[in-house]
């Protein structure tokens, strides 16, 4: 049996979050400030709202039980996650436990986290991936509106992990029929969007990646990351060099198209600055992915991928 989980509505493109009815009373979480967020409400249209603007970036669970707390009782109808990733993971989480349900409207496009059953929270000062159904979104608002003012280097990323996610959730051992055909699609449409330089068509890219990669897993390239993560690479440049290289040892049909893709976006070479001996005794425990990766992976496959990201640039 295969299973595939979707918010209960879409709406995407032009004017999406615009023509979008939104409920009377709901709560806006948002990580970004009035002079940005008042003009993207207005074009939303909602009147009749609340809004929290005090999520930092990876929420703690401290933040997430403040907020039921000061609006308990407010009669509100509906959280508003508007924002990265960090807005729409603090609407997951408190939906979950108040049962009040959850519009997530991304306004950097490359996680689609607004598809997906995850949610990142921190818990004692450590970030915790969770797993839940009730993270689904009730709806999820898709409008490449919000593109606009978005620095280069976030979309940059953006785009790089909405790439990596579609080809390695598309190689997949947890994947299906159904989801590679999802992870197929937004390549095609992310590779279009950067290769011949149509942004605005990322943010339906990055949904479809986020339906495909989150009914599957994303692999290698994704474990390989997250040791340049830890010493403060962005997670989207971390995965253009670690990303490739992963293709290259799986012999993925993406290897080619995704190198051109990091090439035309120009990223460094990347470095690390801890021995690759220790790194890959951090990545090897990670089985999540590794265990969907399409082949086995040693720990030797793992320093010889770490070394030819660090010593003999993939991306030349
Ligand atoms: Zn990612």
């Amino acid at each position: 049996m295969w299973k595939v989980l979707t918010p209960k509505k879409i709406a995407f493109g032009e004017n999406a979050a615009k023509e979008f009815e939104y409920p009377q009373r709901s709560l806006i979480i948002t990580t970004t400030t009035p002079e940005i967020y008042n003009k993207w409400i207005e074009y939303m249209g909602i009147k009749n709202y609340e809004i929290y603007d005090r999520v930092t970036p990876d929420p703690a669970i401290e933040t997430i039980e403040k907020i039921k707390n000061e609006y308990e009782g407010k009669n509100i109808n509906a959280y508003i996650g508007l924002g990265g990733g960090s807005s729409m993971d603090v609407c997951k989480y408190l939906s979950k436990i108040t049962k009040i349900p959850k519009i997530l409207i991304p306004t950097t496009f490359g996680t689609g986290a607004e598809m997906t059953t995850y949610a990142v929270i921190s818990f004692d000062h450590k970030k915790k991936l969770l797993q839940d159904e009730a993270f689904l979104a009730d709806a999820a608002v898709v409008d490449p509106y919000f593109l606009a003012g978005t620095p280069y280097h976030i979309m940059r990323n953006s785009a790089c992990d909405a790439a990596a996610q579609a080809s390695e959730g598309y190689d997949s051992k947890a994947g299906n029929p159904f989801t590679r055909l999802f992870c197929k699609e937004a390549f095609d449409i992310l590779e279009d969007a950067i290769i011949n330089d149509k942004p605005n068509l990322l943010p339906y890219g990055a949904m479809l990646s986020g339906i495909g990669f989150g009914n599957s897993s994303t692999t290698l390239g994704h474990a390989l990351s997250y040791v340049f993560s830890n010493e403060g690479v962005p997670h989207g440049e971390s995965l253009s060099s670690c990303t490739t290289v992963a293709h290259k040892f799986n012999k993925s049909i993406f290897y080619d198209r995704f190198k051109k893709i990091c090439q035309k976006l120009k990223f460094d070479q990347l470095k690390l600055k801890q021995p690759l001996d220790l790194a890959a005794d951090v990545i090897m425990p990670d089985r999540g992915h590794l265990d969907n990766n399409p082949i086995e992976v040693t720990k030797q496959d793992i320093i010889n991928c770490l070394d030819e990201i660090v010593n003999k640039n993939p991306l030349s």
